[in-house]
């Protein structure tokens, strides 16, 4: 099977217009030192042969390689940084299916309607594409101790990949505010779990003040090679539908890394030939932690305001302060992109919705389709459109959210008001006598 076995061109590059100051990508820099701006891994590309490429990738399907079999390295040339194949960790991450979704297109008022399950990835969200590129990184520069704030993904993630590349790994959470699948999950892997009094974005700038005093290697999404990785999810997409761009592509928005890795990656792939045109990009965000739909909204582009205490029970989403926010803008411009912002009572029944297409998804995950419905409705999304949207987490995540839901016990405590969300979709159980003729009536059989 041929590999890359060029020296890497990559670079890290600053994204400012009046910077772009450029950075070799051996040293462990976040940010551009000069202007604090936010870094992209930039490449010299290969001549492009795309068609020879889309072969390539297909080919190593059927490989046996543990390189070729990760949904995200099967892609290597179009996130060509790693000189050795064998430094690279890996759990067999991304070759998420796609799937139709009829009752959630009937919902949305929509001919058809896919979805993207990047919950279907080994610890069960979008957070492992991320997470391959991101240790492998942190191999490559000889770290020894790898950290992240976390509403839990990406904890639970990066608790996984350090595991498995033998590295202390220290996840910063806020305290109460993790869904327990996800808190579980990083006891399991063995990081330290660190309890924060405070919410996400102070776990953030915490941890960020320490990984530029100390040896810890920091793999929030600010990190580039993140986003190298999370591109993958745009790619397999392109190729599961053979590289036909869709109309729409639709993803949930928080830290907003993954609409900045979707928007680098279908960018680039336009770049070198792979596709012909590109998707546009519609960001959704839950109402209370929506601070990148209230900057479109705002007629003054100089100041993006931060939500200073971001509120939603889709954990995964709920950030004030997405350090992405400029990449995210880049990609809404490339894609000719919305911002959509729903409501909780929205999420919930689109995520029972989801679940009724056998699918299921936690909740940051359902705004995508309660967000198409709202702009299908609006008329800006067509009922005939080609859209894919990408559930992000996998059901299991959050299942007190589901539990609670189809009992109607499901509360919002905003400030400090009680919402109650209707369980509209709820599928409550039944308890009944053990006697056969009480369940036969019960059942009408
Ligand atoms: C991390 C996460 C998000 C938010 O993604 P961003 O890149 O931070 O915008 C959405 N859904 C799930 C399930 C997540 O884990
Ligand atoms: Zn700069």
């Amino acid at each position: 099977m041929p590999t890359t076995t060029n020296p890497t061109t990559a670079q890290l590059r600053c994204i400012e217009d009046h910077c772009r100051a450029t950075f070799a990508i051996t040293e462990r820099l976040y940010t551009c030192p000069n202007c604090q701006g936010l870094l992209d891994v930039a490449y010299e590309f290969d001549k492009p042969l795309a068609d020879e490429w889309k072969a390539l990738f297909k080919a190593r399907r059927t490989s046996d390689a543990e390189v070729d079999r990760s949904g995200v390295w099967r892609f290597r040339e179009l996130l060509p940084f790693v000189n050795d194949t064998a430094n690279i960790v890996t759990l067999n991450e991304g070759n998420t299916p796609i799937y139709t979704a009829p009752r959630s297109a009937e919902y949305a008022a929509l001919d058809h309607l896919r979805f993207k399950h990047q919950g279907m990835n080994p610890t069960g969200s979008f957070k492992d594409n991320g997470m391959t590129t991101g240790l492998t990184q942190a191999k490559i520069l000889g770290a020894k101790a790898v950290a992240c704030a976390s509403t839990g993904n990406t904890s639970a993630s990066m608790a996984a990949y350090a595991a498995r590349a033998g590295m202390r790994g220290v996840v910063f959470i806020p305290a109460r505010q993790i869904a327990y699948g996800k808190l579980s999950q990083s006891l399991e892997y063995g990081s330290l779990v660190v309890e924060i009094e405070g919410n996400f974005d102070d776990a953030m700038k915490l941890v960020r003040d320490l990984a530029e005093e100390t040896e810890l290697y920091l793999l929030n999404s600010i990190n580039p090679f993140r986003l190298e990785g999370q591109k993958a999810i745009a790619i397999e997409m392109l190729e599961q539908l053979h590289w036909l761009a869709p109309d729409w592509l639709v993803v949930p928005g928080g830290n907003l890394g993954n609409s900045s890795a979707i928007g680098k990656g279908l960018f680039e792939m336009r770049e070198l030939g792979l596709i012909d045109r590109l998707p546009r990009l519609a960001v959704i965000q839950a109402e209370g932690a929506s601070p990148l739909y209230e900057f479109m909204q705002s007629d003054d582009k100089t100041i993006f305001h931060p939500f200073a205490h971001p509120a939603t029970l889709a954990t995964a989403i709920k950030i004030g302060k997405p350090v992405s926010w400029k990449k995210a803008l880049r990609a809404l411009a490339w894609t000719n992109g919305v911002v959509e912002r729903v409501s909780e009572q929205e999420i919930a029944d689109a995520k029972a919705m989801i679940g009724r297409d056998g699918i299921g998804c936690e909740p940051a995950s359902a705004t995508t389709l309660a967000g198409i419905k709202k702009l299908v409705a609006a008329g800006v999304i067509k009922s005939d459109a080609n859209i894919v949207a990408v559930l992000t987490g996998n059901v299991m995540k959050d299942p007190t959210y589901s539990i609670h839901y189809h009992t109607d016990q499901l509360t919002f405590n905003e400030a400090d008001a009680e919402q109650i969300i209707k369980g509209n979709f709820a599928n409550k159980g039944v308890r009944v006598a053990a006697d056969k003729q009480a369940i036969r009536r019960l059942l009408e059989l």
